[in-house]
């Protein structure tokens, strides 16, 4: 399991061989491919970059003929830029901000794709435990996460933490209700995931034989690709690659507090908050999560923060379909991973423990 990293790789997580591993390099792979098909043509490749929900999206397509790819493209830009009109609370006027805003008790109707994301989003607090808690909108204001930060009195941490929580938010076949005041619903902790989601279906709809997403710095890719490697970055110097992580389809992203934190007169806090006590989750260090679908990756990359280590390798002991890294920092980091990546994770120097492999959960009672 070791393996020594190349230097010079700059980002947290990014696609290290951009596309080695992609269109022509597939040919070579071919153990991957899919479909022969696409093996067989000569592949064109476009990559475009946009800006959306606050952070950079790149898109690579690959596709029969360039005018596909471009297509394709464009299909991914588009289909994130209407997720992003649904889900923003940077607006107030995407459809969630308008739940948000709804009169207390009152019923509000959701359209198909609003109530899918809340059902989904509500699924995975619920897995989680409450670790993943998109209902956090109040503490968000009160740390005031998305300006400088700010640390809140007391009072008003626990006048925030008693409107904070997806409790309070009643889902209905087609409607929804916000059962208390100054309750929000925050979508920063999925709502990239279901871009990515949604932009990898909408290019492969559009002909894209492989498609690689990376929205800030969680990346997906979809269709028939050829394996790629991905950096994990050393927590406490975001440019140093601790790991590597060789990715097919599937989706992989990072959570960590202190990359995106703020500083209140010279103390850290992060942007992920512990639910359970309405302040930032500890600055352990970071998780990334392995997943084939996107969601699950954004929403549990943030719950394993939240959990911490320990708490996190209990959690993933009964779910052998999702695969995760932990990077403790200390002197030495500390590598904790899940035994389905064995084969494909490959680290210099530092200590990795690898879990035993996960055993699926038992159904509760059995006839
Ligand atoms: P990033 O957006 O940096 O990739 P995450 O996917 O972990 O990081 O999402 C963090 C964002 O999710 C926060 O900025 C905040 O908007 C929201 N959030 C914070 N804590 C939680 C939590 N416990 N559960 C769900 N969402 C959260
Ligand atoms: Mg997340």
């Amino acid at each position: 399991m070791t393996g020594v990293l190349e230097t010079g790789r700059r980002r947290l997580v990014g696609i290290v061989s951009t596309l080695a591993g992609f269109g022509l390099a597939a040919a070579s792979a071919g153990s991957f491919l899919a479909s022969p098909a696409i093996a067989e043509s000569t592949l064109a490749t476009v990559e475009r970059r946009a800006w959306a929900m606050g952070t950079r999206l790149v898109v690579t397509v690959a596709a029969d003929r360039r005018a596909i790819a471009l297509g394709a493209s464009e299909a991914a830009i588009r289909a994130v830029a209407e997720v992003e009109a649904r889900l923003s609370t940077w607006t107030h006027d995407s459809e969630l901000s308008r739940l948000n805003g709804a009169v207390p008790a009152t019923a509000v109707a959701l359209s198909p794709e609003l109530e899918a994301d809340l059902f989904e989003a509500v699924h995975w607090w619920r897995e989680t435990g409450g670790a993943f808690d998109p209902g956090v909108a109040s503490l968000v204001d009160v740390w005031n996460l998305r300006g400088r930060g700010r640390v809140p009195t007391a009072t008003e941490l626990e006048t925030s933490l008693s409107a904070s929580g997806i409790r309070f938010l009643v889902l209905e076949p087609g409607t929804a209700r916000i059962e208390r005041a100054g309750f929000g619903i925050d979508e920063g902790g999925f709502g990239k995931g279901v871009a990515l989601r949604s932009a990898a279906a909408a290019a492969l709809e559009s002909g894209a034989g492989c498609v690689v997403l990376d929205f800030g710095g969680q990346i997906s890719m979809d269709g028939s690709c050829a394996p790629a490697w991905i950096d994990i970055a050393d927590p406490s110097d975001r440019h140093r690659g601790l790991a590597r992580l060789k990715m097919g389809a599937e989706s992989v992203a990072t959570s960590g507090n202190s990359e995106r934190g703020l500083s209140v007169e010279g103390v850290r806090y992060g942007h992920i908050l512990d639910p359970r006590s309405g302040r930032p989750a500890a600055d352990w260090g970071t998780v990334t999560v392995v997943a084939k679908d996107p969601v699950a990756a954004d929403c549990l990359s943030t719950a394993l923060l939240v959990m911490g280590p320990r708490e996190g390798i209990e959690w993933l002991r009964g779910r052998p379909e999702i695969d995760a890294v932990f990077v403790e920092r200390s002197e030495e980091e500390k590598i904790t991973a899940t035994a389905g990546l064995e084969s494909r994770l490959e680290v210099s120097g530092e200590r990795v423990e690898l879990l035993p492999p996960a055993q699926p959960r038992t159904a509760a009672f059995s006839h």
